[in-house]
Order: structure tokens, then sequence, then C-alpha cells
């Protein structure tokens, strides 16, 4: 069985954004020459998230609405977290996104259904944050 570990690295210039990482995963899937197995990619971070949905704008405006309706990032006083930091809502706001994917590895691919997309959700952004990619398989 083959092993593949590398980290992405990201300094998001806002406080919360969604990048589409599928190119950066497809990367580390050829570099690994992986053709049949299993890739992890997951955020290094509590207050950042990996998750798989559609590269769409609208839907992602959709997400930044429904997650500040259930974490809202002010009044930033409302948290107990928030004790010598700001970022309750962010650990909210991963929790529901998720830490993580597992995509099926086949034929030497990510093994898609037709819109799915992988992407990281910065959520506390303005600084360096890692995302880990885990390939194993022969
Ligand atoms: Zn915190």
């Amino acid at each position: 069985m083959k092993s593949y570990r590398k980290e992405l690295w990201f300094n998001i210039p806002s406080r919360r954004a969604f990048v589409n990482i599928t190119r950066e995963v497809e990367a580390c899937l050829a570099e690994s020459g992986i053709r049949e197995g299993l890739c992890l990619v997951n955020a290094m971070h509590i207050t950042a998230s990996v998750f798989i949905n559609d590269d769409e704008s609208g839907l992602h405006h959709d997400y930044e609405v429904w997650l500040e309706k259930l974490a809202p990032h002010e009044p930033v006083s409302g948290y107990r977290h928030n004790v010598g930091e700001d970022n309750a809502d962010a650990h909210m706001k991963r929790q529901i996104m998720g830490r993580e994917v597992v995509v099926a590895v086949t034929e030497g691919r990510l093994d898609f259904g037709t819109w799915e997309r992988i992407f990281y959700g910065e959520f506390d952004g303005h600084r360096k944050k890692r995302v880990l990619v885990k390939i194993i398989g022969e």
C-alpha cells in the first residue's frame, strides 16, 4: 500500500470565505501516483472546515446567511468563549460545516458525483492555516 501526505496552506484576507480546493486536491492525487484508494482532506484548525458541495455562488451566499443566523458573529460578548478572543461563532460554523471529507479514488481520479467539489471554509481568517491531504491505496 502507498501512502501520501501533504499540507495545503491558506491565508484568507477576510474573516469568512469559501474556496474551491478541488484542483489542489487533484494535483495531490496526481503527485501521489495512487490509482485505487481513499483520499482524506481535513482542516487542521477548529475554526475552519472542509466540505463537499456545489460550486455555485448563490448557494455560497445562502450558506453565509444561514450560518450567520445560526451563530452570528456579533454581538461578540454574547459568547462565553469570547474571553480574550472573538471567534466563538467560527467554532460553531466549523462544527456545522464539518472537519473533513473522504473521497474514493478510482482509476487515478477523485470519484465524485456530478456536481461535487471540495471546499475550504474559513470562519476566522486573516492568518495562515493548513489543510491536510492524506491519500492511501495503490
Ligand atoms: Zn476560539
